[in-house]
């Protein structure tokens, strides 16, 4: 008979329309889909010494039935059913609920593996499986699968039994014999029927690791293969940067750089260089000193004959920006305009007017900047900051507007890594991973609510010597009306509190933009001493005069964005402080405050982050943009993901990639994903 593995499951034994429906809806067609549908997890079956097993702790036993079952019913539905079984030397007395069937089936001196709950008190067990027979017959790790209305457990089992044991011979190898040998990975076959059937937990983990490979090596190839395509494809510029005048830029900034920004800056410049579109993601910790290094490498494309611009979220972000640049970059002889909505009129139509006939050298601005009307004579580096907060439609709007320029995107939220390589793993990373010297390390406290009195104290001494300050109501998310009452309510609490003595101002979203820009600019000249803020401040905002940051509610905030809030203090000389009001209740909570208070190293903060919410939440809900694995976890397989990175970039160099047959199943899924054919990644 001729079998393929892609016939409907429907051929198997049992499984009639009904069954092929459910399955259907699961996502199994063909009997290839069966055998691919692994278990999300396995009962450990393996027997265990009753002396050694702790309360209420799963355990199995194989014992001998001692005498007759005895049920007992109680209402029309419920029943006990209470078997004595010898496990030498002891007599145990198990107990199943809702199970009268099984009484049938059970005889004095019958041998049976009973697994369920240990009561160590009672020295009783409350059955969750019998199987009669000894435990030598039984399955010691029993896969546990998705399931789906009449496709029980215990079905799935049996059609995949019947598919290995029909189909088995027709599993096709998926890796590279090369790199299976390279990593000892056990072939296919062999491991999707560990997979399945395990015998022993070293077997298991072998099998994991395959498929974990696996599943990375063909997610980081399509990755690879899409960066690689894009590089090939659309050539960008070779910008020759004048390297003398960059240099002597570089000297004359007033502080040397450090040494994690030297490197991300040769990065860069190389990028600049080649003939390839720059494609990065420049992650560097709130004043890391991000903002020089894209002054360094807008004036790099101005000396090559470009013009560069920089997108930032927010209008007030736009005017730090272009103040900062324009202190470092005009003394170099650099021209360089601001463009936000609230740039109008005259002077408006004078700005557009010089960026198109090349006068202006350096743009910045917010999302203004994609609008039609405005246009570059010669666009040769764009660069985005908070680059998180633009959609990515709006980022390919910028860069289409030069032939095509190269692109940076800079970010202030540390990324892990594993997150990075996959969630932009189509993107070259660079980390500026150290700070500028004798930055004072920010102070942090985690308080509890009642303690806000003495908080209160705090912050006034602090506002006595000068000094001024943040508190932050958190982001109600079902309702933005809540929220603002929120911090409505602590602006009322705190304006009665400091009356006569300070000026308390009060920010949120449902400000509009000229009244957000009032306020801050108020914060900015000291006119306001205390400022009563939602997360909007979050990105960006520089008062280096602000010295402390209270924020309420702290737990309910990620890591990442406390970090980000703790990024608004600390900027000037004097030391900073932050503080975090929270109760949390669960122990994750506790754990959350005290890393914030134990490390300012916002790439620490983000791999805790990531353990402790996982990558799901990582991102928040709406924009996640992470794939999805069957086996690996992103998290704990970090390094196979690194390995298989690698591995994806080295193979689509390699001639035999193309051509050997080692290598087929790989270029067939390439085909299959449309990457080749230069669709866009979803
Ligand atoms: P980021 O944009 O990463 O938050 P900035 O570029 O705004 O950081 O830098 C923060 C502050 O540190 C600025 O005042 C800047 O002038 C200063 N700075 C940047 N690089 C250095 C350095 N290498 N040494 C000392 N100070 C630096
Ligand atoms: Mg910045």
């Amino acid at each position: 008979m001729n079998k393929k593995i892609y016939d409907p499951v429907s051929v198997l034994k049992g499984v009639g329309v009904e069954t092929a429906t459910t399955l259907a809806e699961m996502g199994i067609c063909s009997v290839e889909d069966l055998l691919n549908h692994l278990p999300f997890r396995y009962d450990d079956l393996r027997l265990r010494d009753l002396a050694e097993v702790a309360h209420d702790e799963k355990i199995t036993i194989e014992g001998k039935v001692h005498s007759e079952p005895s049920m007992m019913y109680f209402g029309r539905k419920k029943s006990r059913l209470t078997i004595h079984l010898l496990v030498d030397p002891y007599l145990i007395k198990v107990t199943f609920f809702n199970r009268p069937y099984l009484k049938g089936k059970l005889n004095p001196q019958d041998i049976v593996t009973v697994s369920g709950k240990w009561d160590k008190h009672r020295q009783t067990i409350t059955g969750h499986d019998l199987k009669m027979g000894p435990h030598s017959e039984i399955t010691e790790f029993e896969p546990i699968y998705p399931t789906k209305g009449n496709v029980g457990v215990k079905a799935l089992r049996r059609f995949i039994s019947q598919a290995f044991h029909e189909y088995g011979e027709y599993i096709e190898e998926t890796l590279p014999d090369t790199l299976r040998v390279k990593y000892k990975l056990p072939n296919r076959k062999t491991a999707l029927h560990t997979m399945h059937f395990p015998q022993t937990p070293d077997e298991l983990k072998q099998a994991r690791r395959r498929f974990v490979y696996e599943e990375f090596l063909y997610f980081q190839l399509k990755m690879q293969a899409f960066r690689k395509i894009e590089r090939e494809q659309s050539p960008g510029m070779e910008q020759h940067y004048n390297l003398e005048k960059l240099k002597h830029f570089i000297s004359s900034l007033p502080f040397t750089l450090t040494n994690a920004q030297k490197k991300v800056v040769n990065e860069i410049c190389a990028d600049l260089k080649a003939p390839y579109k720059m494609n990065r993601l420049l992650q560097g910790d709130v004043g890391s000193g991000k903002t020089a290094v894209a002054a360094i490498a807008l004036f790099a494309s101005v000396t090559a004959g470009y013009q560069g611009a920089l997108m930032v979220p927010t209008e007030i972000l736009a005017e730090q920006h272009a103040t900062s640049l324009h202190e470092l970059l005009t003394p170099a002889g650099m021209k360089i305009a601001l463009l936000t909505s609230s740039v109008k009129g005259k002077k408006r139509r004078a700005i557009l007017e010089e960026l198109e006939n090349g006068e202006i050298d350096i743009m910045i601005g917010t999302h203004a900047l994609i609008q039609e009307e405005v246009n570059f004579s010669r666009l040769g580096l764009v660069i985005t900051d908070e680059q998180h907060r633009f959609g990515v439609g709006q980022r390919r709007i910028l860069r289409e507007k030069g032939e095509s320029p190269d692109v940076l995107f800079m970010t202030a939220t540390p990324i892990p890594r594993t997150l990075a390589i996959t969630v932009f793993g189509e993107m070259d990373v660079s980390v500026i991973d150290e700070m500028p010297l004798g930055r004072k390390e920010i102070e942090t406290y985690w308080a509890k609510h009642n303690m806000l009195d003495r908080i209160l104290n705090f912050v006034e001494a602090e506002l006595v010597k000068g000094r001024q300050a943040y508190v932050i109501c958190p982001l109600i998310e079902e309702s933005e009306k809540l929220d603002v009452q929120n911090a409505i309510d602590v602006f009322d609490m705190l304006s009665n509190h400091f009356q006569g003595k300070f000026n308390v101002g009060l920010m949120h979203g449902r400000l509009s933009s000229a009244e957000k820009e009032e306020v801050m600019k108020a914060y900015s000249d000291n006119q306001i001493q205390l400022l009563v803020s939602t997360t909007v401040v979050e990105v960006g905002v520089n008062v280096p005069n602000a010295t402390v940051m209270v924020i309420y509610d702290a737990e309910r905030f990620g890591l990442s964005q406390l970090h980000q809030l703790r990024g608004r203090v600390g900027r000037g000389q004097e030391q900073s402080y932050c503080i975090l009001l929270a109760d949390p209740k669960s122990e994750v909570g506790k754990e959350r405050m005290k890393i914030m208070t134990e490390t300012n190293d916002g790439f620490v903060l983000s791999e805790r982050d990531l353990e402790l919410r996982g990558p799901g939440d990582f991102f928040g809900k709406k924009q996640s943009g992470l794939p999805e694995f069957k086996v690996a976890d992103m998290v704990h397989d970090y390094r196979a993901l690194e390995t298989a990175r690698n591995d994806a970039a080295h193979l689509l160099e390699q001639k035999e990639f193309w051509e050997a047959a080692d290598y087929l199943p790989l270029r067939t899924y390439l085909e299959n994903s449309g990457v080749l054919a230069g669709e866009k990644l979803d």
